[in-house]
């Protein structure tokens, strides 16, 4: 069967990534270190204009993706009350910056006996991957979140991944899974020549994290334990393939806005291949995505995707708020989609729902792995 799971803000938050409402709260908790302070300052400075305006306009000044999206609209539209044109220039790099910052500081990654694990239920949610595959279903994984979550719990289970950000797959015989980071990923970058997208994958990163550690004897101690994901970074630092350098570019990440500026021209693969997964997926797996309001791309992207001639057999929204559940049965699902809805039991959190998918396709118990000896 071809499964496909679509993973939002909620799949992140066992790993205590902070969720799309009290994000800019939780940001501005932080003291950024010198080389982030500028963007926070000027994020704060900006989205006080925003709060001045928002007496004629409907903004949610709270929600980090509006916020995001009229920063983008600002730019585009060459004013923010009286930001200086410089500032409206430094203003979405600006974004950028803080919520990479932000999601580092706070997203953990467990370690196991002194070796980089990944985040939590990442790594039994790659578990689930691996079974999947191994009893002969085809996954592919569509998420929203600008993190590397899945990225290392598939790499923890050995998968090999393919962003999608070519048009060819990265191999022929189909053993990459395919994860599509819709808004982009803080391990994306644009080369600074060539603009072609440029990644650095995770293993390359872990293995560099614990080189270091052991060369400096600060690997983290004790049997399980956790740290923040900044402290395995830098995330970034990748080599073009046409023009054979190395940079370390801004990271790739956007808004959900649904305007087809030039920054989201480089995602266009993501989507055309999440629209064609969709197309064919017999079962379609929500967690964690509660679909805001003003997300219509993906509203969009399921239309289109979702004119296929498959039949679906299963459409789970995995998501403890019965508010949220109820509106993707209500306003998304035509009549077959509602006979195929579930889960029928309460399997709404990220991990009782690896579990619960785990038994309806008979595939046992779902273990996190132990990293193997030659995996770096
Ligand atoms: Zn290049």
């Amino acid at each position: 069967m071809n499964c496909i799971f679509i993973l939002g803000a909620g799949a992140s938050a066992d790993a205590r990534a902070p969720l799309m409402h009290n994000f800019l709260e939780r940001a501005y908790l932080i003291q950024p270190g010198s080389d982030a302070a500028p963007a926070f300052r000027l994020v704060a400075k900006a989205r006080s204009l925003l709060q001045q305006a928002q007496s004629k306009a409907q903004l949610d000044i709270r929600n980090v993706e509006s916020v995001f999206a009229s920063f983008e609209m600002a730019r585009l539209f060459g004013r923010l009350g009286d930001l200086g044109k410089d500032e409206l220039q430094r203003l979405v790099p600006a974004m950028r910056k803080l919520i990479v910052y932000t999601i580092e500081r706070y997203m953990t990654v467990r370690i196991r006996n002194g070796q980089i694990s990944a985040p939590p239920r990442y790594d039994e949610f790659g578990a689930l991957v691996k079974l999947l595959k191994g009893n002969g279903h085809r996954v592919s994984i569509a998420t929203f979140n600008y993190d590397v979550g899945a990225d290392m719990g598939l790499w923890l289970s050995g998968l090999e991944v393919d962003y999608c950000l070519r048009q060819e797959p990265t191999d022929p015989h189909g053993g990459a899974v395919e994860l599509m980071k819709l808004h982009g990923s803080f391990n994306w970058g644009s080369c600074t020549t060539c603009n072609k997208m440029i990644w650095r994958g995770v293993s390359e990163t872990v293995g560099d994290a614990e080189k270091k550690w052991r060369k400096e004897g600060t690997t983290p101690q004790g049997h399980i334990t956790s740290i923040p994901i900044e402290r395995i970074g830098p995330f970034r630092y990748a080599a073009c393939p046409v023009c054979k350098t190395s940079s370390r570019p801004d990271p790739f990440i956007v808004s959900p806005t649904p305007n087809k500026s030039e920054l989201h021209q480089g995602l266009q693969t993501v989507w055309e291949r999440a629209a064609l997964r969709l197309a064919e997926a017999d079962n379609i797996f929500i967690i964690g995505y509660s679909w805001p309001d003003g997300d219509h791309f993906f509203h969009q992207l399921y239309a289109l995707g979702t004119i296929g001639a498959t039949i679906l057999s299963r459409l789970w929204v995995c998501d403890p708020k019965p508010e949220v559940r109820r509106k993707f049965k209500d306003r998304l699902l035509g009549q077959q989609a509602v006979d195929c809805f579930g889960p029928t039991d309460e399997a709404y959190e990220f991990n009782s729902a690896i579990g619960r998918i785990a038994s309806e396709f008979e595939l046992g118990t779902v273990q996190a792995p132990k990293r193997r000896a030659d995996q770096g």
